[in-house]
């Protein structure tokens, strides 16, 4: 049984089987910004889990969907979606605390990820192997990729949408079977892509939806042998948890980073560059994976950099998300912004000087510019995932580069420069998965790879990558 999300206290247990089936166990979803309860979701039991993989499961052994069939049903999908767009960003300003004009954002990209996986149906296509090279003129051989089977797909709260798009449809787009469990904390939206998929002709039992918490139904879904392959988006302690419990099966990781940006004293047009540190460090209440961190700024310019830094701070509007002229909305719990007001309070004792910002209402954090921190400080070595950023003057290139890769993370990174020998040495150099020159570790189109080295995780997503990362290659030879 499921209701709108217009009507007071929407209700969502589990979809398997192309049904809501309900829950006596409950979770309260919470506006995050007025603190109202705005719905329920179920609490999947162990039982419930099974029943999800069993279903997803036989549906993979019985039912087939051919490359045309999955294309129309996804472009059907990104219809349904572009249809209800103000409903969809509503449910994100409301259980993410998303600011209205990101909301809308994300659902715009989410569109464009199911139409990216639409096309990607059509094109799942191996190799040709040449034995020839080895003396074996008398055969033939060439890759297939078949889909892995059933795709655990276990997402965060902080692009609900669009990332749990990056899973679903990739893996539909491919011929897997799945079973979602969404972030507990935003579980709504995702409840809305399983309905939407089914209106837009999914045959039940390709995507389920089990509700729960992390360390119950989560850990049920890690337990259960029959999944194939995960597919994780999340923090990396439970990321590390997924590896070490999923065994020799497949997983792809996208985990946290602590993203860098460099603007050297050649940057091609500094206020455009302060103006996307800025902004790009507050995005979404800062937590995004890449949204901005550290700034490494030359020292020639780092004084005229950090005035307009806190001039481009103090023109935006922190506040309810709903009203379309807000930058800046509360953090996803009170608990997340306390702990993120902390780590500033423990970089002023270790001697950083917040420059603008740092108090605390609630779960709205300030937007917060520090200068003067250290390599130790939490703000630095850790990923803060608030609206905190840090300016760090540097004197040489080389010191910039050693200071953005001291890190255990290795998701995305920026780099301002005019200089082309320069923006190709930090290529090599940069350890990271995406390197973006001229703009910040924060751009992402969904299209790209998209993927971490070291903490920040394993495998790729994009619509063209995850469908590599969802199917097998198998050889076949010929003998002639
Ligand atoms: P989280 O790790 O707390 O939760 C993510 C998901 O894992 C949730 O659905 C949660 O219920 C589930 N989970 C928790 N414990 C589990 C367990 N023991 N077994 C199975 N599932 C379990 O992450 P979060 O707080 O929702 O998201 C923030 C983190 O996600 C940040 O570290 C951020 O950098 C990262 N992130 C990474 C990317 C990326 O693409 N690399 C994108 C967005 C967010």
């Amino acid at each position: 049984m499921s209701t709108s999300l217009s009507r007071k206290n929407a209700f969502y247990g589990h979809f398997i089987n192309g049904q809501w089936i309900s829950d006596q166990h409950t979770i309260a979803v919470m506006n995050k910004y007025n603190k109202e309860e705005i719905g329920r979701i179920g609490r999947a039991s162990r039982e419930i889990v099974s029943e999800a993989v069993t279903n997803a499961l036989e549906t993979f052994n019985t039912r087939k969907l051919d490359s045309n069939q999955r294309y129309e049903i996804l472009m059907r999908a990104a219809d349904i979606a572009k249809e209800r767009k103000e409903e969809l960003a509503m449910i994100l300003v409301q259980e993410v605390g998303k600011v209205l004009k990101d909301a809308r954002g994300e659902i715009d990209r989410g569109i464009q990820t199911m139409i990216a996986s639409a096309e990607e149906a059509k094109r799942i296509a191996g190799t040709g192997v040449p034995l020839g090279q080895s003396g074996n003129d008398n055969k033939m051989a060439f890759t297939i990729r078949v889909p892995v089977g059933v795709i655990g797909a276990i997402t965060p709260f902080n692009f609900p949408f669009n990332l749990t798009i990056h899973k679903v449809a990739p893996a539909l787009a491919a011929g897997n079977t799945i079973v979602l469990k969404p972030a507990e904390m935003t579980p709504l939206i995702a409840c809305k892509i399983a309905e939407i998929f089914s209106e837009a002709g999914l045959p039940a039992g390709f995507l389920n939806v089990v509700n729960g918490v992390g360390q119950e139904t989560g850990q049920y879904l890690l337990e259960d042998e029959r999944i194939a392959m995960f597919t994780f988006t999340g923090s990396p302690g439970v990321g590390r948890h997924i590896k070490s419990s999923t065994g020799i099966r497949k997983v792809t990781l996208e985990l946290g980073n602590n993203s860098p940006n460099i603007i050297h004293k050649d940057v091609p047009d500094l206020d455009r560059a302060v103006e996307l540190c800025v902004t790009r460090g507050y995005v979404n209440a800062g937590q995004a994976c890449i949204s901005v961190q550290r700034i490494y700024v030359h020292r020639d310019i780092c004084d005229v950099f950090v005035e307009k830094a806190v001039m481009v701070a103090q023109r935006l509007k922190v506040g309810n998300p709903a009203d379309p002229s807000t930058d800046i909305g509360p953090m996803i719990s009170e608990k997340e912004a306390r702990r993120a007001e902390e780590w500033i309070q423990e970089a002023g004792r270790l001697g950083a000087k917040v420059l603008y910002g740092g108090k605390r209402r609630e779960s709205i954090l300030e937007p917060t510019i520090l200068i003067d921190v250290k390599p130790e400080m939490k703000v630095v070595c850790q990923e803060v995932f608030a609206p905190v950023i840090s300016i760090i003057p540097f004197d040489s290139i080389e010191e910039a580069f050693c200071q953005a890769n001291d890190t255990k993370f290795g998701l995305q990174v920026g780099l301002f420069t005019s200089d082309i020998t320069l923006a190709m040495r930090a290529t090599l150099e940069l350890h990271f998965g995406g390197v973006i020159i001229n703009d910040v570790s924060t751009y992402r189109a969904d299209i790209m790879p998209y993927g971490g080295v070291k903490d920040s995780g394993i495998g790729k997503e994009g619509p063209h990558y995850a469908v590599q990362e969802m199917t097998d290659e198998k050889l076949v030879v010929i003998n002639l």
